[in-house]
C-alpha cells in the first residue's frame, strides 16, 4: 500500500532509534510490551516490512510474512503463560478501528478478563 509514514513511531523502533521492551523477534517479526499496558499482558506484535495496516499486510505481505505474524502470536502466548485462560489479539485499522500508529501492529492483551468486545454499543 502507498503512503507508509516511515517516520511513525513503530519504523523508529524497527531502526533502532527509539528503545523498547522486546519480547521476542526473528526474520519477520518483532514483538514488544505496550508502553502503556491496557491488561497485566500488553504486547505488540508488528511486521519487519512496512506495512499500513492488517488490510496492506493481508494484501500485499509474504506467505513467509503472514505465517511467521502469527507463530510469534503462539510462540508469546505460550510463553507468558497465557494459553490456558486465554487472551485477546486486536489490530486496530484505520479512523473508525482507532488507529494510532500507522504501522500494522496486533495487541496481545491478556492476564484478566479483558471486558466486553467494544466500549459501548453505536
Ligand atoms: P493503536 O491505537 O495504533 O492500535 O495502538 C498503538 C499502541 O502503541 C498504543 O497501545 C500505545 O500505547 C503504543 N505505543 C505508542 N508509542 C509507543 C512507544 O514508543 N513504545 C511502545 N512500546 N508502545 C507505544
Amino acid at each position: 500500500m502507498s503512503g507508509y509514514d516511515s517516520n511513525n513511531i513503530f519504523a523508529k523502533i524497527l531502526r533502532g532509534e527509539i528503545p523498547n521492551d522486546t519480547v521476542y523477534e526473528d526474520d519477520h517479526v518483532l514483538a514488544f510490551n505496550d508502553i502503556a499496558p491496557q491488561a497485566p499482558v500488553h504486547i505488540l506484535v508488528i511486521p519487519k516490512g512496512a506495512y499500513i495496516s492488517i488490510d496492506d499486510f493481508g494484501v500485499n505481505a509474504g506467505a513467509e510474512e503472514n505465517k511467521a505474524i502469527y507463530a510469534a502470536i503462539a510462540s508469546i502466548t505460550k510463553d507468558k503463560g497465557l494459553s490456558g485462560d486465554g487472551f485477546r489479539c486486536i489490530a486496530n485499522t484505520g479512523i473508525n478501528g482507532g488507529q494510532e500508529v500507522p504501522h500494522f501492529h496486533m495487541h496481545i492483551l491478556g492476564g484478566k478478563k479483558i471486558g466486553p468486545m467494544v466500549a459501548h454499543a453505536a
